[in-house]
């Protein structure tokens, strides 16, 4: 059987589709295409809040096909993964959508998407024409051992057929070695998910005795290792820990982030969240002083920037100069920042 690779925080692979491997280096773009789904899975993540009919690229709610491609651009994305919910629920929307990634970032700008649905050759079709380069189907657990008598063994033979990469992504539980056996006799890929506990499917998992692996993750206990006892029964396999997703996936993300959007004066750290020094400063009499104090200390124009709630600069040059600017009423920090606009603040370091 195939070679066993192991990756980055516990998650190991025999095949890395061109999806996973884009998402390996944070460059591919979520795109949530609505949070509808007609499905039941015991496990679904999806959060209460997005069970809604409506689409985020990564973090930001969609109204315009702007907002697609000003995320797609901040990240600077080499492709997207389209999500869900099932997004065949609005398959206008995926196609539209995926001619627009394509249009605007070139043929080369990779796209793959999830769906639980067995689509018809025709729509299959209408998705490679579209641009779609890789498809990977979620069948529901309750068809997992009968697999080759289903619609799904005709839709992986189908969007090969249209020139698709085509895989299963279903996370890694009891009953997935009957897929891998399935998956390695559609010569198709298999994805395995560590399956995880989120607040949305705590209580039905509780009900089937799944346990947390520790005290620090939200990992089901065995999940990990059911998947390497079942890594031979398929020639092209792919375990995705969820401290990968978290811990590696995000962390390169949010570094390409930093890359594309960071100040000349912010520091990105290793994790992707940037560093810089913060002057509040909440009276305008005292801002117009603050301004004149600093264009006397010759700081290079880019080393700072002046906002309406106080002055950002290099958190270095701040240390240098607190002793000089610092009086009452201004409140002097050092801030860590997740690299876009409105990011979370990590951490504020009082000076
Ligand atoms: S198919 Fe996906 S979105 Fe739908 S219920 Fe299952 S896990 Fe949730």
């Amino acid at each position: 059987m195939s070679n066993i690779i192991q990756g980055e925080a516990g998650s190991f692979y025999s095949f890395l589709s061109e999806g996973c491997k884009l998402c390996q280096q944070g460059a591919k773009m979520v795109l949530f295409i609505t949070g509808l789904c007609p499905k039941d899975c015991f496990y679904c993540p999806v959060s209460e809040e997005r069970r809604i009919d409506a689409t985020y690229a990564n973090e930001r709610k969609i109204l315009t096909d702007k907002d697609v491609l000003y995320e797609a651009r901040q990240m600077n994305a080499l492709g997207t993964g389209i999500t869900g919910g099932e997004p065949l629920l609005r398959k206008k929307k995926v196609l539209h959508y995926i001619r627009l990634l394509k249009n605007n970032f070139g043929p080369l700008h990779h796209i793959h998407m999830y769906t639980s649905f067995a689509p018809d050759k025709e729509t299959l079709e209408e998705l490679a024409e579209a641009g779609l380069d890789e498809i990977r189907f979620h069948p529901p657990v309750d068809q997992w051992n009968i697999l080759e008598d289903t619609n799904y063994a005709d839709s992986i033979k189908f969007a090969k057929e249209t020139g698709m990469e085509a895989g299963i992504e279903i996370p890694s539980i009891d009953g997935a070695d009957k897929v891998a056996l399935f998956a390695d006799r559609a010569a198709c890929f298999l994805n395995l998910n560590e399956l995880e506990f989120s607040d949305t499917n705590a209580d039905a998992m509780k009900k089937l005795n799944f346990k947390l692996r520790d005290e620090i993750s939200n990992s089901v206990a065995g999940s990990e290792e059911y998947a390497q006892r079942i890594s031979s029964d398929c020639r092209k396999i792919h375990f995705c820990s969820s401290s990968y997703k978290d811990a590696v996936q995000l962390r390169k993300r949010l570094i390409r982030i930093a890359e594309t959007t960071a100040r000349a004066f912010d520091e990105i750290s290793e994790d992707g969240t940037i560093y810089y020094g913060h002057i509040e400063v909440p009276d305008p009499d005292d801002m117009k002083i603050l301004k004149y104090e600093l264009s006397e200390m010759d700081i290079p124009c880019d080393m700072m920037e002046i906002n309406p709630d106080g002055i950002d600069i290099a958190w270095w040059i701040l240390e240098d100069l607190k002793e000089y600017v610092k009086n009452p009423s201004r409140k002097l920090h050092i801030i860590e920042k997740y690299p876009f606009k409105d990011g979370m603040i990590v951490e504020k370091i009082p000076l």
